[in-house]
């Protein structure tokens, strides 16, 4: 079982990025570095790839049990993405940030769109990833060697409409070095943690502070 931390509020972390820029690599660096983080499991009504665990990768599901999901208010968000309907389950989400974990989302612009202007916006965090050139995410897509050149091609095509709403985000790294956007995603959440908003312990402990002041001064 993760640790929990009741003294804290979990943050809603979205990645978004056009396809290949690298969120999973990044998305599994950082839960290398803080095994607390929830992966958000979205839907989707499309196929698995090989290799893809129904319940870990995604939950797939047949598009009436997803609209019925959507019907039922049972998605945080979703979004209709390469054709396909793709949506984020809102009860395992607000039962992590309940319990002080950070949830971790890669999802598009759409879905970030959506959160941020849920009653959950307080505690978004979203940071969006560019890549160095259109040249090297092209390349960083061939040598993923997970799609055929078609979809590949789809992938870029879509990539801009994905680039272009760049600037709706708090922070946006060009992940050109790899390590180097590591370390910019940990200094970036670290301080997210400290907000204010996210710590609701702190009330208390200001309290218990003004009542010592009275106390002794
Ligand atoms: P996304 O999840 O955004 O579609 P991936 O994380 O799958 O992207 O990354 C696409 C490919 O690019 C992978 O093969 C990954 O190893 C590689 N990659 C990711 N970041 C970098 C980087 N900074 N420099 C070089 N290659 C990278
Ligand atoms: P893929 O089919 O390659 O796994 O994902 C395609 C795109 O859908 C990616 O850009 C990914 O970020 C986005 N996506 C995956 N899950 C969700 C989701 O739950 N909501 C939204 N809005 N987008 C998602």
């Amino acid at each position: 079982m993760p640790k929990t931390s009741p003294d804290r509020r979990g943050l809603l972390i979205i990645l978004s990025s056009p396809s290949g820029a690298g969120k999973s690599t990044l998305a599994k660096r950082l839960r290398a570095w803080d095994d607390t983080i929830r992966f958000s499991v979205s839907a989707t009504t499309r196929a698995p790839r090989p290799g893809e665990i129904d319940g870990a990768d995604y939950h797939f599901l047949a598009e009436a049990d997803f609209k019925t999901q959507v019907a039922d208010g049972g998605m945080l968000e979703h979004a209709h993405v390469f054709g396909n309907f793709y949506g984020s389950p809102k009860a395992a989400v607000q039962e992590a940030i309940d319990a002080g974990q950070d949830v971790l989302f890669d999802i598009d612009w759409q879905g970030a769109q959506q959160i941020r202007n849920s009653s959950l916006a307080d505690h978004t965090l979203s940071i969006f990833l560019l890549p160095p050139s259109i040249t090297e995410l092209h390349r960083r897509l061939q040598t993923r060697a997970q799609d055929s050149d078609e979809v590949i091609a789809k992938r870029m095509q879509k990539s801009w409409d994905e680039i272009s709403h760049w600037d709706a985000y708090d922070y946006v790294l060009v992940n050109d070095d790899l390590d180097a956007t590591e370390a910019k995603l940990k200094a970036i959440l670290t301080a997210a943690r400290l907000r204010r908003t996210q710590q609701p312990q702190l009330t208390d402990h200001v309290r218990k502070l003004q009542k010592e002041f009275e106390e002794t001064l």
